[in-house]
């Protein structure tokens, strides 16, 4: 039962205006998901765990994100040109 800022009277249910004063009233759902996002990207640089096992993890992730890469490129490159390398399907 939201009061409105405008009159103070209470309002039945979630009206989005007033049905006293016909003000539109503050809707407490709609600013949250707003502001979540600008958070989350400011906050997160920050968490990064020890840096002894970010160093490590970056490493291993770098090998496998190297491994992936190369692996995409040979697959596109078997996609679009099929005879390009000695073996065949
Ligand atoms: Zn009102």
């Amino acid at each position: 039962m939201p009061f409105c800022p405008n009159c103070g009277k209470q309002n039945q249910g979630n009206v989005l205006f007033c049905t006293y004063c016909g003000k539109a009233m503050p809707q407490k759902s709609s600013p949250a998901p707003i502001s979540q996002p600008v958070i989350q990207t400011n906050t997160s640089p920050q968490r990064v765990p020890a840096p002894k096992s970010r160093v490590s993890n970056n490493t291993k992730k770098a090998v496998i994100t190297g491994i992936l890469i190369v692996g995409l490129i040979i697959i596109v490159l078997l996609i679009y040109y099929p005879g390009i390398f000695p073996w065949k399907w």
